[in-house]
């Protein structure tokens, strides 16, 4: 099929499909990926999209790029139209993980491939593949970041730990949490770490119990002044916060701030993930301890080799066939490295180009 021919009639069934140029996908018609992002509040999500469906094009494909503004049904009916728009290849960001499973029936239907990105479908066998960080990694770099920073495998303690996790219908908030707790419980065992609000869960599974629904900066920063005033009220001071993502740390930090913690000697240490900009300007200004850096670009790149896989019928290339199971399968998954990032680590997003030294202000 000669490059550069134009999809007329595709593009003219959606004013929302940008058209792009026949990829030559084995009929005329051209290549359509759908990409489907959970919302635009967190800004991770933005970098993700646009990354994405910029390399997608200059592949010469069909995209639409849709935003759901964290709402299931939003979603539902985003990924029902690109399906009856013909997608060839749908790649998910889920709002949730399982409530998809009938939409995506409806793309195994249509020979559609679907791939989970960043977060895993679940209770479906029709996802075939999943790229994302290694999120376990992100949980354990937390759990360790703290360890060294208090000195806990020297002995030091008691401190006082306030944990979080994330979004009871995320899978990856599982994986958070059990890479910290994996490393941290053990101190909560010996008494060096103590709990006063008690909010421990006592096994990685119960997570739940401490999880931010829909990963709420507004929620978390209720919920941190709950346990500032409900435990911390006779002059207790709180020595670390495990928070499993930046939009909660921001509000963790808001919360700290509004309880008279001024960035110091004195100041808890928060942990994160993601580097958005308002944390990275935190690290900055001592409001957060570090973030768990996860270069977005990289995941865009390797969704957007997969899809030429797909296209070309090559093998898709994964390095990971075991760890995630949806409860259906184990989607065979390619997963990439996170890095931890502190205020003293922060050049490392400009030298990278993540970041322009004036979005810093450095
Ligand atoms: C992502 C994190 C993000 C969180 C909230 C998770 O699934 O892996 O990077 O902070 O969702 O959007």
């Amino acid at each position: 099929v000669a490059a550069g021919m134009l999809v007329g009639s595709l593009a003219a069934c959606s004013t929302e499909r940008d058209s792009g140029t026949d990829a030559g996908g084995g009929d005329d018609e051209g290549t359509f990926v759908g990409i489907a992002m959970p919302t635009k509040s967190l800004e991770r999500w933005n970098r993700d999209g646009s990354h994405l469906e910029g390399l997608l094009e200059e592949a010469g494909y069909e995209t639409s790029l849709q935003y759901a503004d964290n709402k299931v049904d939003q979603q539902i009916t985003q990924l029902e139209n690109m399906i009856n728009q013909g997608a060839d290849v749908l790649v998910i960001a889920p709002i949730d993980d399982t409530a998809l499973a009938p939409t995506l029936q409806q793309a195994a239907d249509a020979d559609i491939t679907v791939i989970a990105y960043d977060r895993l479908l679940l209770g479906t066998p029709n996802v075939d593949y999943y790229a994302t960080f290694d999120n376990y990694s992100v949980g354990t770099m937390q759990g360790e970041y703290i360890v060294d920073a208090l000195d806990l495998e020297g002995g030091a303690g008691p401190f006082n730990l306030e944990p979080f996790a994330g979004s009871p219908d995320d899978n990856n908030a599982k994986f958070f949490f059990a890479g910290a707790w994996d490393i941290l419980s053990e101190y909560v065992d010996s008494g060096q770490l103590v709990v006063p609000s008690g909010k421990a869960p006592a096994t990685n599974d119960d997570w739940k119990s401490i999880g931010v629904e829909g990963w709420k900066t507004d929620t978390a920063q209720a919920e941190m002044e709950i346990r500032l005033n409900s435990f911390y009220a006779s002059g207790t001071k709180v020595d670390v916060v495990l928070s499993p993502n930046d939009s909660l740390a921001l509000g963790i930090a808001q919360a700290l701030a509004g309880n008279g913690y001024a960035p110091g000697a004195e100041y808890p240490i928060v942990t994160g993930q993601d580097a958005d900009k308002a944390n990275v300007l935190n690290l900055i200004e001592g409001k957060q301890s570090m973030t768990v850096w996860k270069d977005t670009r990289t995941l865009g790149d390797q969704v957007a080799v997969m899809i030429k896989q797909i296209v070309a019928g090559d093998t898709v290339e994964v390095n990971d066939e075991k760890t995630y199971d949806n409860g259906e399968k184990v989607v065979p998954t390619y997963l990439l490295p996170p890095q931890v990032v502190t205020p003293d680590s922060v050049d490392v997003l400009v030298e990278s180009g993540f970041y322009k030294a004036a979005d810093l202000g450095l």
